[in-house]
């Protein structure tokens, strides 16, 4: 997310960077840039000019002129501005009431409301450690009620089941009780959506909420619809009373228009980020977090509660001891560290947290992703334990039987153990201090 944004910021702020001193001229020439850069994102225009506004009425005040620094004050002031415009804090959800805490899920058809519910439910499960029921209301489409069974049974939740014959805020009513016998922690309501806005929709949703009073009413939205997400969230805002919005899809959307606009248009904060298909692929929202991220800045903090929660970290321990002695890192250990890395949303990901990795050249970026590492696995997993442990080993007649396990070609094992060599070569280098070294001569 918010790839091209980031990157017109930074061209913009780069030249400030070094800059002794702001005038009117040059904060204006900025300021320009930066509305453009945000209209681009797909960012509201009454976002932008509030936006601009804010930024333009701090920049031309003390605070800038009067800093040792001005262009680092300048963006200070936009990295402000953007975590004021995402709503300050990030609010996560607030389920303290007498359980079960209800979530009401609410949107567009497609929008991703049963993802993100069995994605939710397994997020309250796992990190939380809540115990999670779940109910479709859709009765319009059975293959909705399905398909969130299937959802439900993979996060480790209940599945309360309904069906196509049934009234909604029945479903929901009778959902309630079972979660209420149940003594479970939270109770996930999915809703039926229709293409478009309308009356149906929004008066069956408000008869649900009714019967259910939920906690929470979260809007469900794609991204990938731009302004047009901020126009709906509002249409719902106005018919519900929301209190907040997940925001799916966010993946695939390199703009990031919805994810700046959202709180603007409809006074609801952003509490969740949908990241990809699968059903842990969904992220508290942060703020300052995401501001961070659009600056180039990463977000570490993301990074890191990611490895925390996902990577073994007992396995971590034991590659790092290797790694600090240089020497006993096998393949073993490098396929590890592959599925690591894909568990933790794979290389995309990884990417966009990282500071700085934004502002990497177009094919560099391009030459990393995911299916080369899938690849690399498949040809690790075709050796025996012992080429693994000794990858010298591996020659001719190994090297062809390897490369037909993994569905490979000969070339690939070689890189694969070329890349392998080389990463060994980099281990020895950084044993004993030499980690500053290295850094020195990717620097220099
Ligand atoms: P619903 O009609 O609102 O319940 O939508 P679904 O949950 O069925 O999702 C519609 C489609 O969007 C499905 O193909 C999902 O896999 C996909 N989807 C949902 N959330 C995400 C996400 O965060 N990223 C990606 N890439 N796809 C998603």
């Amino acid at each position: 997310m918010f790839d091209s944004l980031t990157e017109r910021l930074n061209k913009t702020l780069k030249d400030l960077r070094g800059q002794g001193r702001l005038t009117e001229d040059n904060i204006r020439d900025t300021l320009r840039e930066v509305r453009m850069a945000l209209l681009e994102a797909d960012v509201a225009l009454p976002v932008v000019k509030d936006f601009i506004e804010h930024v333009r009425s701090r920049a031309l005040g003390e605070e800038v002129s009067t800093s040792l620094t001005p262009g680092q004050a300048l963006i200070k002031i936009v990295r402000e501005e953007l975590v004021r415009l995402m709503g300050d804090d990030g609010e996560g959800l607030n389920l303290n009431t007498r359980p079960p805490a209800v979530i009401l899920m609410a949107g567009l058809q497609g929008s991703g409301k049963t993802t993100s519910t069995g994605k939710l439910a397994r997020w309250l499960q796992e990190r939380e450690k809540k115990s999670v029921m779940v109910v479709s209301t859709d009765i319009y489409r059975p293959a909705a009620i399905d398909q969130l069974e299937t959802v439900a049974e993979k996060a480790g939740a209940a599945f309360h089941p309904s069906s196509s014959d049934q009234d909604p805020a029945d479903i929901a009513a009778g959902a309630l009780q079972a979660a209420r016998t149940g003594h479970k922690d939270v109770l996930i309501i999915d809703t039926a959506g229709r293409l478009h806005v309308d009356e149906g929709m929004m008066d069956e949703v408000r008869r649900l909420h009714e019967v259910a009073e939920p906690v929470e009413t979260l809007f469900v939205v794609d991204s990938m619809t731009g302004q047009d997400a901020a126009n709906t969230a509002r249409a719902f805002a106005d018919a519900l009373p929301l209190t907040g919005v997940v925001l799916t899809k966010t993946d695939g959307d390199a703009r990031g228009g919805a994810a700046l606009s959202v709180r603007h248009t409809t006074g609801r904060p952003i509490k969740f980020l949908g990241t990809g298909e699968k059903d842990d692929a969904l992220e508290p929202f942060h703020p300052d977090r995401i501001a961070q991220r659009i600056l180039g800045m990463g977000d570490m903090l993301s990074l890191i509660e990611e490895a925390e929660n996902k990577v073994d970290q007992q396995k971590a321990e034991k590659v790092a001891r290797k790694l600090k002695k240089g020497k006993g890192f096998d393949l073993a250990d490098f396929r590890e560290q592959l599925q690591q890395m894909q568990s933790m949303g794979g290389v995309n990901s990884l990417m966009d947290k990282l500071p700085g990795a934004g502002q990497l050249p177009d094919h560099v970026k391009g030459q990393v992703d995911d299916s080369q590492f899938r690849r690399m696995e498949a040809i690790i997993n075709s050796m025996t334990p012992g080429e693994r442990q000794r990858p010298d080993i591996i020659k001719g007649s190994r090297k062809r039987r390897i490369a037909a396990g993994s569905g490979t070609q000969v070339q690939d094992v070689n890189r694969l153990l070329k890349q392998f060599q080389q990463m060994q070569k980099m281990m020895k280098k950084m044993k004993g201090g030499g980690m500053q070294k290295l850094m020195k001569q990717m620097q220099g």
